[in-house]
């Protein structure tokens, strides 16, 4: 596959954008590619009816800034689904396209950066396929799809690379994406922690350029011909309980399937990733939108494998958990809360409620 029709980039609020099935049906050669779109149709198709019978809200905007095709999923899928479900603007901002993934599937492995270099345009497609699962539209690469190249995992000579997003021009980066909050006018940030949440060079910069454009947006000397400037009101991070990440754990091992998903760990102590329960502040319930979570991660199919941890998780742990994700708020005043931990359960929470709206 080396179809190489792009998504254009994506128009203001008040303009939603064309969607984007029929390019991607045109685009997607393969049968397996059909069966996913198929599926992602079956789940968002009453997802539009949904938002048909209620007036739109317009009046929130979220903007998410991810590194590569298939974080978006993994991450947030859930929180997207039913944010657009709910007619809020949700705007994905993907940093690169993902060229230096590992391809899990056969018959795409002539696509990797090894040997014809094609995955980024490939990758293209699936985060098209996955948003359309989702029922988002408004999906764009910050500078435009391929100005920041994958840098590949830490310490790989890919890091060297002029063209990866781990040796960008941080005050280039920071302008891309101010122009684009400056147009879209969220209230909300997601990004990831300063860590990348798991070290990744790509999000780590996603979360240096977020943070950067956070401030430099409001700032009325930054950039000005990107636009009037724009205060978001709240960022936040992904990030997972430590006693999430130990449910996970302990489910594996109670179906005898060990703990190879976690590096060996039997305790979430001992992995790098998660935060004690206290830290997180917001937990957004999506079990409603589980299974467009699903079909978005199986439109990632050159990544996500069908044997590997997230369907197991999908599967094992179900719904309960891998629709429920979990943030922490650094800026901004924190809603609302209920529970032991006093979490949001709105990531606008705290905000001045929209005219109308259904979330
Ligand atoms: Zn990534």
């Amino acid at each position: 596959m080396d179809a190489t029709t792009l998504p254009p980039d994506r128009s203001p609020a008040e303009e939603p954008p064309e969607p984007v099935l029929g390019g991607v049906e045109e685009a997607l050669l393969d049968e397996q590619a059909y069966d996913v779109l198929a599926e992602a149709a079956a789940v968002v198709d009453p997802m539009e009816q949904l938002v048909d019978m209620e007036a739109l809200d317009r009046s929130r905007r979220l903007i998410l800034v991810h590194a590569h095709p298939d974080d978006e999923t993994i991450a947030t899928g859930a929180t997207m689904a039913k944010y657009a479900a709910g007619g809020a603007l949700v705007t994905l901002v993907t940093c690169t396209r993902g060229e230096e993934g590992e391809i899990v599937v056969d018959d795409l492995a002539h696509l990797s950066s090894a040997a014809h270099d094609r995955l980024g345009e490939h990758r293209v497609e699936e985060l098209a396929t996955a948003c359309e699962a989702l029922g988002v539209r408004d999906f764009r690469f910050l500078g435009g799809a391929g100005r920041f190249r994958d840098s590949g995992m830490m310490g790989m000579p890919t890091n060297d690379d002029p063209r990866c997003f781990w040796q960008a021009d941080m005050d280039e980066a920071t302008r891309d994406l101010v122009r684009i909050v400056r147009d879209v006018r969220p209230q909300v940030m997601v990004t990831y922690d300063e860590n990348g949440f798991y070290g990744h060079p790509d999000h780590i910069r996603a979360n240096q350029v977020a943070v950067r454009a956070f401030v430099a947006a409001a700032d009325p000397r930054f950039a000005p011909e990107t636009g009037e400037p724009w205060q978001v009101s709240k960022l936040y991070y992904t990030t997972f309980a430590k006693s999430f990440i130990q449910a996970g754990i302990d489910h594996f091992r109670a179906a005898g399937e060990g703990t190879d998903f976690f590096e060996g760990a039997t305790s979430a102590e001992d992995l790098g990733i998660g935060v004690p329960d206290e830290e997180v502040t917001t937990e957004i319930d999506a079990r409603g939108f589980f299974d467009a979570k699903v079909a978005a991660l199986r439109a990632h199919r050159s990544q996500v494998a069908v044997n590997g941890m997230f369907f197991a998780l999908a599967d094992g742990v179900g719904q309960q958990a891998w629709a429920l994700e979990q943030y922490i708020l650094v800026r901004g005043e924190r809603g609302p809360g209920a529970g032991p931990y006093g979490r949001e359960d709105d990531l606008f929470a705290g905000l001045a409620a929209p005219a109308h709206g259904s979330i």
